[in-house]
């Protein structure tokens, strides 16, 4: 993996803020107000292969690391976009790429890194399950040389956007295991193949986010389609996790640098009292605590992508890289509303929409109730509560 010096990461800032220019915040407005998928956004940042760098460069890709791909997405948020609708062609694939066969790194990794095929959708959350993964109940049983699905997976992203979907699901049942994360099984699936036997549902949801239902009526996958092995899914996709919280941690941390920015720019300019409203220390003061407070996510994400990019554990760095990242976001978020007053309630100001979108990491793709319990366990040794 090449290693990118503090110039080269500026370079990447400046290309992804000049692509970002092309689409303003006006776009974005539409596409929410319409729910409408940013396809031609998704296009450009394909074609200029930022959706790619983290695919090895022997499949097609750039072989950059964590660190460049979270100031992509980062620059991205900041600049008033939403990268959840792509974000998801970014890592998924790294599923395949850490444990999928030689043979299925050549057949999809050149294709996924030059936007011939999506990988966009990860299909775990279920309705019943929940946070609780290893209760999940779509089965997927082996009959000759394929795997038969059935099941129902919720919330699941961009399955409409997306030509793949990355599947968990059980292959043995939990109470013929001995331990209740083995028999979980990780398959890429093709849905455009399999249409007939899926059914999606959107999901009217409080952001843009292109998310779903999804029923799996015997939908197959070719056994070539298992990613490693037979029931040890979990593993893989708990392997993908660091990577997920340091890209989302990413993405919510351009999200409060754009609710710092904005809330500076308009609590100088706008007057009341015959005074700019960010004299009074009740304005400024929510805004340097988030942007103090943001700041130190940004040193905690860095820290987290460095280790991960020199291939040594991670885990606390990723999970709290996530927490700090969007509870100091979510701080921005209720400053940027307090400094724009009644304005932070009007569309065409975007803050309302940040506001919202901002939300969504605090509880996806993992909640921060469950990112504390990692830390409260795992690292500090405290009692186990589930
Ligand atoms: C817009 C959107 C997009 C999403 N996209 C995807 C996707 O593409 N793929 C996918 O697989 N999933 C996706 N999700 C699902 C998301 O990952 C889950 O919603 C999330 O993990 C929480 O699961 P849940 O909603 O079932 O909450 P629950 O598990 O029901 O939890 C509800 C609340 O209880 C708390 N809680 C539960 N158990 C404990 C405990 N032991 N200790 C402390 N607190 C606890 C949780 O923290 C949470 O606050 C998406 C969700 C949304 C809203």
């Amino acid at each position: 993996m090449a290693t990118s010096t503090v110039q080269d990461l500026e370079l990447i800032r400046e290309s992804v803020r000049a692509l970002c220019d092309k689409f303003p915040e006006t776009y974005w407005r539409e596409t929410d107000e319409k729910d409408e998928y940013p396809e031609e956004f998704i296009k450009a940042l394909t074609n200029e292969g930022w959706l790619s760098v983290l695919i090895p460069e022997e499949y097609g890709g750039a072989g950059l690391g964590m660190l460049e791909a979270g100031i992509i997405l980062e620059e991205i948020n900041r600049s008033g976009g939403n990268s959840g609708a792509g974000h998801a062609q970014m890592y998924t694939m790294g599923a395949i790429l850490r444990h999928g066969s030689e043979e299925q790194k050549q057949r999809y990794l050149p294709k996924i890194a030059s936007g011939e095929l999506r990988l966009q959708a990860f299909g775990i959350t279920e309705p019943t399950a929940g946070s609780d993964t290893t209760s999940i109940t779509t089965t997927a049983v082996k009959q000759g040389d394929k795997y038969i699905v059935n099941g129902q997976k919720i919330f699941i992203s961009r399955t409409e956007h997306s030509d793949l979907m990355l599947l968990l699901a059980r292959t043995t049942p939990k109470d013929q295991v001995a331990k209740k994360t083995d028999g979980l099984s990780l398959f890429i699936l093709d849905m455009k193949d399999q249409q007939d036997n899926i059914t999606i549902r959107p999901i009217d949801t409080m952001i843009n986010h292109a998310t779903t239902e999804v029923f799996f009526e015997n939908a197959e996958i070719p056994e070539e389609n298992l990613i490693g092995l037979e029931g040890k899914g979990f593993k893989y996709v708990l392997s993908g996790m660091n990577a997920e919280r340091i890209l989302v941690a990413s993405e919510s941390l351009g999200d409060g640098k754009y609710f710092v920015d904005r809330s500076v720019q308009y609590a100088n300019e706008r007057v009341v009292f015959n005074r700019p409203i960010g004299q009074n220390q009740g304005v400024q003061f929510p805004i340097a605590q988030s942007y103090m407070d943001i700041e130190a996510a940004t040193l905690m994400r860095d820290k987290a992508a460095k280790l991960f990019d020199a291939g040594e554990k991670c885990g606390a760095e990723a999970n709290m890289a996530k927490y700090l990242a969007t509870e100091s976001t979510w701080k921005a978020a209720n400053a940027a509303m307090t400094t724009y007053g009644g304005y932070g309630f009007a569309k065409e100001y975007n803050i309302e929409r940040k506001f919202r979108e901002a939300r969504l990491f605090i509880v996806a793709p993992v909640t921060n109730n469950l990112v504390t319990t990692y830390i409260g366990q795992h690292v500090l040794g405290l009692p186990r509560s589930f």
